[in-house]
């Protein structure tokens, strides 16, 4: 199968990237020109500090861009939804503005999805990251892959080349607490994945601290697996054979030598530990709820203060 000329929405969500937009907007587009394929980009200013929307307004000129300005900074997934809801339903790229991202596999990801492929995702070598990082991010795709009903593929980002109609397919999606990689997965459609080496970023740091990445872990952990829940059940359950059993033997023992006092030591450490253990449930069960709280709230996932195009 072979598709026609394709027209290209490129989302780039950005928080504080002043300093590598500068340089990336003008690189994208001279890698997509030199493809000789229509775009345009979407720049997602989230909540930027810097001055962001000043280097990117005399672009607006130069290059077919959009830029939404969010009202604050709603966080990277947030940003991708606006960017989903933003673009007609053509093909679309996802790509970080700090180039981490190479643009160079942009035109191996074109040439896939003109084979047929409906999802393109760049899978990450994580050569720049640290080896513990790496053992944690490994056995977080494991728990969750075991768990959960549909495959989410082992170090593939948010670097995707989406068919129009997996974007019509992400639009409809209603729920306000996203995991784009595991609704990425989610949706289905003929997918593929290429390797790549992540670049070092350009300029500034990274956005995803200890807090923020524990956020999205347990954002795909809840979202996307019940098996928390199952094992807080199967555990209270096996705790409660136990006690039966040990109350059995309690009567059987008082039966045939009497009523033994001691064991005052194992009695605290019965009940201390019973108690974190029920804490802990609950935390987990807690979760959850806040989950189903905050969806049933229903508040937008971002707010859009402005939308730049080059008429403003
Ligand atoms: N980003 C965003 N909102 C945020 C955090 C990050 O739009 O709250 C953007 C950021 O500007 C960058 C991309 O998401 O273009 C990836 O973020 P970052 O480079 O900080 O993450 P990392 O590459 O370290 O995973
Ligand atoms: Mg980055």
């Amino acid at each position: 199968m072979s598709r026609e000329k394709p027209f290209l929405s490129c989302i780039v969500p950005a928080f504080n990237e002043s300093e590598n937009l500068q340089k990336f907007i003008p690189a994208l587009a001279t890698t997509l020109e030199e493809q000789q394929i229509d775009y345009e980009i979407l720049v997602v200013d989230d909540g930027s500090k810097d001055n962001t929307i000043a280097v990117l307004t005399p672009m607006l000129d130069q290059y077919p861009l959009r830029v939404l300005e969010l009202s604050r900074n709603f966080g990277k997934e947030a940003a991708l939804s606006a960017g989903i809801n933003h673009v007609k339903n053509n093909l679309t790229l996802f790509i970080d503005a700090d180039f981490q991202h190479p643009l160079d596999a942009i035109p191996t990801m074109i040439s896939l999805w003109e084979g047929g492929y409906d999802m393109v995702y760049g899978i990450r070598n994580r050569s720049t990251e640290s080896p513990l990082k790496k053992f944690l991010t490994n056995a977080y795709y494991k728990f969750l892959n075991f768990s959960s009903d549909i495959e989410i593929p082992e170090n593939a980002g948010d670097f995707r080349l989406l068919d129009g109609k997996v974007i019509t397919a992400l639009q409809a999606l209603p729920e306000k607490n996203r995991y784009m990689k595991g609704l990425f997965a989610w949706v289905g459609f003929k997918s593929i994945g290429v390797h790549f080496s992540e670049l070092e970023r350009q300029s500034g740091k990274t956005n995803f601290n200890v807090k923020a990445l524990f956020n999205l872990t347990l954002a795909g952990l809840t979202g996307f697996s019940n098996l928390p829940l199952r094992l807080c059940m199967g555990f209270g359950a096996l705790l409660a054979l136990c006690s039966m059993g040990y109350g059995i033997w309690i009567i059987i023992e008082t039966i045939f030598t009497g009523i033994d006092v001691p064991g005052w030591a194992t009695l605290i450490v019965a009940i201390s530990l019973l108690g974190g253990i029920q804490l802990l449930f609950l935390g987990i069960v807690g979760e959850y709820i806040s989950r189903i709280y905050t969806e049933t709230k229903s508040r937008p996932q971002y707010i859009i203060a402005q939308e730049h195009t080059h008429q403003s």
